[in-house]
């Protein structure tokens, strides 16, 4: 990538009327959050089988407590101390020049956090506990997201120290379902008898709506569309960028690997989306 590569993007955002910023796991690397596909990533831990979808969780949550006391200790510990990262903070000032619509793939809440406004979280939130019907019920704060880590490793301190029968025998961690699920309750008021959940969209699972059906229309009527870390692996969301390039926009794309795109920019979100914007704007 060159600097002439930075002037070409950043020629295409001022020219822009509509533009989509269409993010995945890649923008908030910077961040401290792991993609799942890393080599130390989510997946290489927890098998997606198991740990990707509700029933997976469920079976795994009966036979094998501890293994999910581990993976949300891992999956939660670094979103509770995410702070937006100069790419999120890039984004977000895009919104004082051109009309943005920012459509992402995290669970993390992270460009809210950096001042984003239009913001369509097509896989949902691990803030947003929604009952039944997908109803919003309560935010959670990313210091909820902490005290369910301390809780999981208090439990993880006490057992380990009794070394109780069945326990993990890599660990000595042991927690019973109940024990689990009493840490858990409060944030997710289990307590009142109606099954509450994060509104994360699992493997399997249908789209966050209406997020997912607004994504669509954003992108058919894009004139741009900037596609931050994102490896357009995961379907249905890896169909925007071509739904958006069939409509007639362009595609600038910031990725670490290549991906398809009319402009590809190599390397860390972190660094370029900034000085695009400043490029472009500054
Ligand atoms: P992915 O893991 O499939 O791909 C991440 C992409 O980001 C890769 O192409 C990688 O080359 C690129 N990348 C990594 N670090 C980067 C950096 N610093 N700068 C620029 N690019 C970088 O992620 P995906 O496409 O988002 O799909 C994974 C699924 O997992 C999504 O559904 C997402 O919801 C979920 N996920 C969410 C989070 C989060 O909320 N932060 C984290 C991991 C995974």
């Amino acid at each position: 990538m060159t600097s002439r590569d930075i002037e070409q993007g950043a020629a295409w955002i001022k020219e822009a009327r509509d533009i989509v910023v269409f993010t995945g796991a890649g923008v908030s690397a910077e961040s401290g959050i792991a993609t799942f596909r890393d080599e130390d990533g989510l997946w290489a831990k927890f098998s997606p089988s198991q740990f990707g979808t509700w029933q997976g969780l469920l079976d795994v949550a009966i036979s094998e407590p501890h293994r999910i006391a581990e993976y949300l200790t891992t999956l939660l510990d670094p979103i509770a101390a995410a702070r937006p990262n100069p790419a999120h903070r890039a984004i977000a000032e895009i919104e004082r020049h051109r009309r943005v619509t920012v459509i992402t793939q995290n669970v993390d809440g992270l460009h809210g956090d950096a001042g984003s406004s239009r913001i369509l979280e097509i896989h949902g939130s691990l803030l947003d506990i929604v009952g039944p019907m997908r109803e919003p019920i309560r935010r959670l704060h990313r210091s909820d997201l902490a005290r369910i880590v301390t809780l999981l490793r208090e439990a993880r301190g006490e057992s380990s120290m009794h070394r109780p029968m069945g326990a993990d025998p890599s660990t000595g961690f042991e927690i019973s379902p109940r024990d689990l699920f009493s840490i858990l309750a409060p944030f997710m008021t289990l307590g009142t008898g109606v099954f509450c959940r994060p509104s994360i969209v699992l493997f399997g699972e249908a789209m966050a709506e209406p997020a997912w059906s607004q994504a669509v229309h954003a992108a058919e009527n894009a004139d741009l569309m900037i596609v931050v870390g994102t490896s357009g692996m995961v379907y249905p969301a890896a169909f925007l960028p071509s739904q958006a390039r069939a409509a007639g926009a362009r595609l600038l794309a910031v990725n670490k690997e290549s991906i398809d795109a009319d402009l590809m920019l190599h390397g860390s979100a972190a660094e370029i989306v900034p000085a695009l914007v400043s490029t472009a704007f500054g």
